[in-house]
């Protein structure tokens, strides 16, 4: 059992009112340790030291916070065992995904952005008889709170460009998921980032994320959550004008179609759907198929859906570990059991998964795929965010594209084609904000990301991140 702290000021403090919250281990289902159940003396707290240590961040020097910044990524990558195993034990991803996936692209947001600001450059604009300059400055304190579901990753993915851009920052990460962010505190303060900096709040939502949104010092919120939260927290910012970058949920079509390569469509299909238990927003969660082909589709990739092995995160041999929570096992269960309600077929898994102790009480649930319900049922519209997939056939483009733009969500879209035509008229009209050809999860850093419709507002990534964490001044002489 472990009691983490919060980080305020370069130090590990306890919440002010003294009161945590349990934190629990996916894997086995027990309690592994508490959290500080922050409030808003705490948000205070943290918004003091950040104020306090601004103008010292801001105005250095643009190599020496480079540095540090680089410094935070080497530390992250020589802790990568411990920040993999301390990932695993908080989400129930498995230890070889954190160690892949998670750990090393926390430290190459770091690197990225530290690059990304010694090359930001602004506008100037010349006319006859003037002369117009843009600056581009920090914000000053800004929020930055991220989900459970690649906690490290996503949390590292707002706080890099803000720090980058010279801001000082309040992070919450998930209550699900407090782990890394609590020994991220640690490796900031061995690379030299001065206190303040960073300071990380540990809490829920609706009580420290809430006091982060409300607080008027903190000038931007950066968001990556639910479509509800999401929501919620617009409707906070909105009347205080705070800027706002919100990615929210997805689900997110998989269009096959009979000239694509097949064998790299299925291997990678089975991982865009079920890579960590479908907990990514941008898995293909609804998969439309060519007809033509559509019996070959089903027939290999249940076989291939079969012979995942779903079980102990830590065992290297297992392609999935658990869900991330009880209330999350019983919502993607529930969902499940709509969808068989609404007439679906389920061709593989459909329930949880009872494993042997010392796993007996943890979060399990057989990858899942379902046939045979409309693109309009509830299960095709809502967000499940589980290991689960719905297959349906498919006649003509026009067809595919109706049925991937029926959602309100519009994150990210893949299609396997080979035809050029085809793939450049479904990327230009499918309602995402983002289109896979022949590649899922295939990320250049530099490139605007982001969701249309109801999965969010405002583009992460790139000079977009760092225009976010700027506000733009025109200055013109005459
Ligand atoms: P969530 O919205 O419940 O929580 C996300 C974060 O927001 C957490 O830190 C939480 O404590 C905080 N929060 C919740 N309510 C809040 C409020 N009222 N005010 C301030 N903060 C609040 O989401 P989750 O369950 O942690 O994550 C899963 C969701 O995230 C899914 O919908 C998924 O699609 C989405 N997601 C989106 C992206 C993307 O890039 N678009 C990436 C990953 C996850």
């Amino acid at each position: 059992m472990q009691t983490i702290q919060n980080f305020i000021n370069g130090q590990y403090v306890p919440p002010k009112a003294g009161k945590y919250i349990d934190n629990f281990n996916p894997a086995t289902g027990n309690l592994s340790g508490k959290i500080p159940d922050s409030d808003i003396e705490d948000i205070e707290a943290a918004v003091r030291a950040a104020t306090a240590a601004f103008p010292v961040w801001a105005n250095m020097p643009l190599d020496h916070r480079h540095d540090i910044l680089c410094s935070v990524a080497d530390g992250i990558l020589q802790n990568l065992d411990t920040l993999a195993e301390a990932e695993s034990s908080d989400s129930g991803k498995t230890v070889t995904t954190a160690r892949t996936v998670d750990i090393p692209r926390a430290a190459q947001n770091f690197k990225f952005f530290a690059t990304a600001l010694l090359h930001f450059a602004s506008e100037s604009h010349h006319a006859p008889g003037s002369l117009s300059y843009t600056l581009r400055q920090p914000l000053g304190v800004v929020g930055c709170i991220s989900p459970w579901n690649l906690p490290l990753y996503l949390f590292t993915w707002k706080i890099a460009p803000a720090l980058a851009a010279g801001n000082c920052v309040v992070g919450k990460p998930s209550e699900v998921t407090p782990l890394t962010a609590y020994l991220l505190g640690n490796l900031c303060n061995a690379a030299g980032l001065p206190p303040g900096v960073l300071n990380i709040v540990q809490g829920l939502g609706p009580k420290a994320g809430e006091a982060i949104v409300r607080h008027p010092k903190i000038k931007a919120i950066s968001f990556t959550g639910s479509t509800r939260a999401g929501s919620e927290i617009a409707r906070i910012a909105a009347p205080i004008f705070k800027k706002l970058s919100l990615e929210l949920g997805g689900k997110n079509p998989n269009l096959i179609f009979a000239d694509c390569d097949y064998d790299k469509m299925l291997e990678t299909t089975v991982r865009s759907s079920f890579n960590n238990q479908g907990q990514i927003c941008l898995c293909g969660s609804r998969i439309y198929v060519e007809k033509s082909i559509y019996p070959r589709f089903k027939k290999d990739f249940l076989e291939r859906v079969k012979n995942l092995k779903v079980g102990n995160p830590s065992d290297p041999n297992n392609n999935l570990g658990a869900v991330v929570s009880k209330m999350h096992f019983e919502k993607v269960l529930g969902c499940i059991e709509l969808a068989k309600e609404e007439g679906g077929q389920i061709l593989a898994g459909g329930s949880a998964i009872q494993m042997p102790a010392p796993f007996d009480n943890g979060w399990y649930i057989a990858p899942t795929v379902i046939e045979g319900l409309s693109a309009e049922c509830r299960t095709n519209q809502e967000e499940i965010f589980g290991p689960v997939v719905t297959i349906q056939p498919f006649d003509t483009d026009e067809q595919a594209l109706e049925m991937a733009n029926s959602t309100d969500y519009g994150l990210s879209a893949t299609v396997w084609t080979n035809n050029l035509q085809r793939s450049q008229f479904l990327a230009a009209n499918l309602q995402a904000g983002i289109v896979w050809v022949n590649t899922w999860m295939l990320r250049d850093l530099r490139t605007p990301f982001g969701g249309v419709k109801n999965s969010g507002i405002g583009r992460e990534g790139g000079w977009d991140a760092m225009r976010f964490f700027t506000e733009a001044k025109n200055v013109t002489f005459g």
